[in-house]
């Protein structure tokens, strides 16, 4: 129960009911005996930057789990930013120290590789390819690259996205091979689906039926989309003997990462 020495964490975005992580956190807070709480609130545009400011002084509250639509909007409103979140100009957790600074992270990539080593998936030295250059393709491109793969190729729909992600990613790792031109699947050791494509019962592919006859069933194939948990994508990698790894995952697998840089859960919840 609440209490006046009760802990919190919140997540803010607008709008909020359908996020999944105060379940997640409130569930992993309760079987551990902590008396800890993680608040949904829903903040509107206008008052978000009186929002962070009011979180400087919150003294109870560790830290702050940002989603849509504020993960670009906040950047500018923090004190520090991991290295990752200021390349990618996005944050999607706040972290507030003792002294009320404010710190930013972006754990999204982080989420997805941890759920592929939980798969015993693990991306050094691997070719990996990333469909959709958008918040979250970039924030798992960039993670593969700090996690040491050995060459990335990103596909999106969007001429300037993906050459926006490559110019970022290749100024970042110098010497690592970054291409936008995808004509086989044959040699990727990974494929990850980033993009909202197979949302639904939309039914859809992320890439075309010519080339995904190539796929090898030695790929790793994992998709974000969270419903159906079984991606027509992945229900396609499945049939073809590849190791998949799904959107829930991802989302589970995250949870530990948002509370560890909170410093409110373990790393794996
Ligand atoms: P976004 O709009 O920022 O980016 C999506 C990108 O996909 C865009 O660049 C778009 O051009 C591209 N795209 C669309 N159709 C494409 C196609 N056929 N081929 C290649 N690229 C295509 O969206 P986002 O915030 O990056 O979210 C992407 C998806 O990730 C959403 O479905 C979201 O629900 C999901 N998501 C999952 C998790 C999780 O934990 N599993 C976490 C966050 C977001």
């Amino acid at each position: 129960m609440v209490n006046g020495s009760t802990e919190l964490v919140a997540i803010v975005g607008s709008p909020i009911a359908q996020v999944k992580s105060p379940e997640n956190f409130n569930r992993w807070f309760e079987g551990n005996a902590l008396n800890r709480v993680m608040l949904p609130i829903d903040i509107s545009a206008q008052a978000l930057s009186s929002f962070i400011d009011t979180l400087r002084g919150w003294q109870n509250l560790r830290g702050c789990v940002v989603t849509i639509p504020y993960k670009q909007q906040v950047v500018e409103h923090l004190d520090e930013l991991s290295e990752r979140a200021r390349a990618l100009r996005s944050v999607n957790v706040i972290r507030r120290e003792a002294d009320g600074r404010l710190i930013g992270d972006n754990v999204d990539g982080e989420g997805f590789l941890n759920a592929g080593r939980q798969q015993g998936f693990d991306a050094k030295g691997k070719r990996a390819l990333v469909i959709g250059a958008g918040g979250v393709g970039s924030a798992i491109a960039y993670s593969l690259c700090q996690a040491g793969v050995s060459a990335l190729s990103l596909s999106d729909v969007s001429h300037e996205r993906v050459e926006a992600l490559a110019q970022l990613l290749r100024s970042a790792f110098p010497g690592l091979p970054v291409s936008t031109r995808v004509d086989s699947l044959s040699q990727f050791e990974l494929i990850a689906n980033a993009s909202p494509v197979g949302m639904g019962d939309s039914g859809e592919l992320p890439l075309p039926q010519a080339l995904l006859q190539s796929l090898p069933a030695s790929a790793h194939v994992a998709d974000v989309v969270t419903a159906p948990e079984i991606t027509p994508l992945l229900a396609l990698a499945k049939a073809r003997g590849c190791s998949i790894q799904t959107g829930p995952q991802m989302a589970l697998a995250q949870a530990g990462n948002l509370g560890h840089f909170m410093g409110a859960t373990a790393l794996v919840l």
